[in-house]
Formats: C-alpha cells, structure tokens, sequence
C-alpha cells in the first residue's frame, strides 16, 4: 500500500497516510486541526514555498483566491 504526504494549508503541518489506489483522491483530514488536505504533488514544491515565504502560486497550485498551495479552505 502506497504512502501519500499531505500537507495542512492552516497549521502547515505534513502528514503521511497509507491509501489504497482507490482512496487517492479521498480527502484526508489534518490530524492536529482536522482540517481536509489535499495530498502534496511533489516534496519540492513544498521546499520552494517554505523558502520563499511569499504567497505566489509555486508548484502549480490551481488557485487564485489564497495564498494555499491547495484548495482545501478556500472553496474554488
Ligand atoms: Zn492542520
């Protein structure tokens, strides 16, 4: 069973789950907010975030309306 890293957009927190394939795209909740997060793409994109500081969209994020790397919060 494939391990899947996710990442918390409101106590950025990362956390790991075992999943079945068929759970990919279930969300998985925070386990410190309980918040839903969405599964990181890529290690690296997370490195160049944390580094940067900014809000800019890096490693891809499809959203326009918060500074999150996904949209777990923001509804779009
Ligand atoms: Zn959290």
């Amino acid at each position: 069973m494939p391990i899947y890293e996710y990442f918390c957009p409101v106590c950025k927190s990362k956390f790991e789950l075992l999943r079945l394939m068929s759970e990919i795209d279930v969300t998985a909740v925070c386990p410190v907010c309980n918040t839903p997060s969405s599964r990181t793409l890529s290690k690296f994109a997370c490195y160049v975030k944390d580094a940067g500081g900014s809000s800019s969209s890096v490693g891809g994020s499809s959203c326009s309306g918060c500074s999150a790397t996904d949209c777990g919060s923001c509804g779009k």
